[in-house]
């Protein structure tokens, strides 16, 4: 028999097999040897009380174990002669379409700028070396895209735009660990993420599908309102379907597509700063204790939102025991992000803590029409990087001194390896968002005790949260509203907020074409 039932139970007990088949046993009411085999099918931690717990979703075989549900099993089919589609861009959106593209019978074409992962690796440690951020080969821009050097955080509310566990058990079935389908938060760290995303090419290559490295699009070939291929430096690829995945960072290629009349509109997207603690004072603060998370406790995340005159002030893409990163994509330009490895085990914690921007703030800073958001961006990024003293250098604050405006003389020791430059954030970045964020961090630190502390710094900018523009699609069709073939895609389309949900636009995109 198979059953499935919901334990609430200690952390520690959660770790002993034995212990735990006792509480299973103890539950469903049935002598121990009775129970043959147990899994765990969802895990969270429940840290709202004192006593910290882990709750469990168990399937039980009693007396037998019966054949079980086969996860992702692929069908690919060689596609080497088979109708060609390009793909623009191989980040998450661009590969997970073009593996569909795949299954359906179609032959991908992906075109990215950036190199394939191990030459990626060796241009990230130049970039660690010399302050020198190279246009087509950074944290943003390569096989995997943004999110190949990221956290590989998966928690996404996008459920309604797709199959989330289609996409986990796909990545479980590219290499990833298997916790990926328990976790309630799942993750699989920066050092696992490279070999899933290599592993994914390989099937694409192996099918008949084409990776090109190096190949940055310029332009698009568009006749009577109808794709007919792209231009890749003096190259043309010609097909009669483009998904273009080109990710929220590529301002050249935004550009490229205004001056090509492919239709495009403002979106709201956020800015602000990654706020930087120890990861012992968010485990105290979230566990409860004074002594950290112990033994048997995952390094603790917290998740902030509140609404400050209308907009929204919010933590994002939180990384327990992780590292601040340089996430630019272009010299002169500084921005942060965050990303951990799968141990979550470095000293620190960091998020981003952010505000919504929109028309009327845009307005208000002098910044109008359809490139306002990209140059506000591109006007903070500038001067965070002035601030900073050039190079990689983030400016940086106390968390305590932007929100009493004052300057800060020291600051701790952080993950952020280029190294920080003491600046009053407060003093230059806007004030209408900067109040905001001070009201709303103010408020975080009612709510959690430990989060404003004198340890904590805040190191600027977070520009990148999400893509300023939407390229505009027909709902359910995925297709251009002026250009026939093609399908905007992603995050950069404004279709998606992170490697999930990119993941399934991509689907939907690849299942639209013909
Ligand atoms: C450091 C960091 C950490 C992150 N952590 C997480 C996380 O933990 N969880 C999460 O869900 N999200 C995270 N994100 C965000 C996530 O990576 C993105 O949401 C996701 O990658 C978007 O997927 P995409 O395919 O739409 O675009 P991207 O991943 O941005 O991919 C776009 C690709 O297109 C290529 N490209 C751009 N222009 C052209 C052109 N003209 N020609 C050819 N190629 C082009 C780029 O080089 C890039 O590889 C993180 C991002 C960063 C930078």
């Amino acid at each position: 028999m198979y059953t499935e039932i919901t334990l609430r139970i200690s952390p520690e007990d959660a770790v002993h097999e034995e212990v735990l088949k006792k509480e299973v046993a103890r539950s469903v009411k049935v002598d121990i040897d009775r129970i043959k085999h147990l899994e765990i099918i969802r895990r969270s931690v429940d840290a709202r009380q004192r006593t910290v717990f882990l709750n469990l979703f168990v399937g039980v075989w009693i007396d037998r174990v019966e054949e079980r549900e086969k996860v992702f099993l692929p069908a690919y089919k060689d596609v080497f002669d088979r109708p060609r589609v390009i793909v623009v861009g191989a980040g998450p959106g661009g590969l997970f379409s073009a593996l569909r593209l795949i299954e359906r019978g179609y032959c991908p074409v992906v075109l990215e700028r950036g190199k394939c992962v191990d030459k990626r690796k060796g241009d990230l440690g130049r970039l660690y070396k010399t302050g020198i951020v190279d246009e087509d080969s950074n944290f943003g821009y390569g096989e995997g895209g943004a999110g190949t050097f990221s956290d590989g955080k998966l928690f996404t509310r996008s459920q309604k735009r797709g199959n989330v566990r289609r996409i986990l058990e796909m990545l479980v079935y590219f290499g990833a660990d298997k916790n990926i389908l328990i976790d309630a938060h799942p993750h699989i760290g920066t050092d696992k993420l490279p070999g899933v995303i290599v592993n994914i090419r390989k099937a694409i290559e192996a099918h008949g599908g084409q990776v090109y490295f190096d190949t940055r699009v310029t332009d698009l070939l568009i006749r009577d309102n109808r794709i007919e291929g792209v231009i890749a430096g003096n190259r043309e690829f010609l097909a009669k379907h483009v998904i273009l995945a080109t990710g929220h960072s590529a301002r050249d290629t935004y550009k490229m597509l205004h001056n090509r009349n492919v239709y495009m509109e403002p979106k709201d997207f956020a800015v602000g700063f990654r706020v930087e603690h120890s990861q012992f004072d968010i485990d105290c603060m979230q566990y409860h204790t004074r002594t950290g998370r112990g033994e048997y406790l995952p390094a603790a995340e917290y998740n902030f939102v509140t609404n400050i005159a209308g907009r929204g002030v919010y933590s994002f893409c939180m990384c327990p025991g992780g590292v601040v990163v340089p996430a630019a994509t272009a010299p002169g330009q500084q921005v942060v992000n965050g990303m951990s490895a799968s141990g979550r085990n470095t000293p620190w914690a960091n998020s981003a803590l952010v505000t919504s921007v929109g028309e009327a703030e845009l307005a208000a800073l002098n910044h109008r029409g359809l490139f306002a958001g990209i140059e506000f961006q591109e006007a903070l990024e500038r001067k965070a990087w002035e601030e900073g003293g050039g190079g990689l250098h983030a400016p940086a604050q106390a968390l305590t001194d932007f929100l009493r405006g004052k300057i800060t003389r020291h600051l701790p020791r952080t993950s952020y390896k280029p190294g920080v430059t003491t600046s009053p954030i407060h003093a230059w970045f806007p004030a209408l968002l900067a109040e905001r964020l001070q009201q709303g961090i103010t408020y975080f630190g009612r709510c959690a005790r430990g989060f404003v502390t004198e340890q904590a710094i805040v190191l600027g900018v977070e520009t990148r949260t999400s893509s300023p523009l939407r390229i505009v699609r027909e709902k359910e069709r995925c297709v251009h509203v002026g250009i026939a073939g093609l399908y905007p895609c992603g995050e950069g389309a404004g279709y998606a907020g992170g490697i999930v949900s990119a993941a399934m636009d991509g689907e939907k995109c690849a299942e639209s074409v013909f």
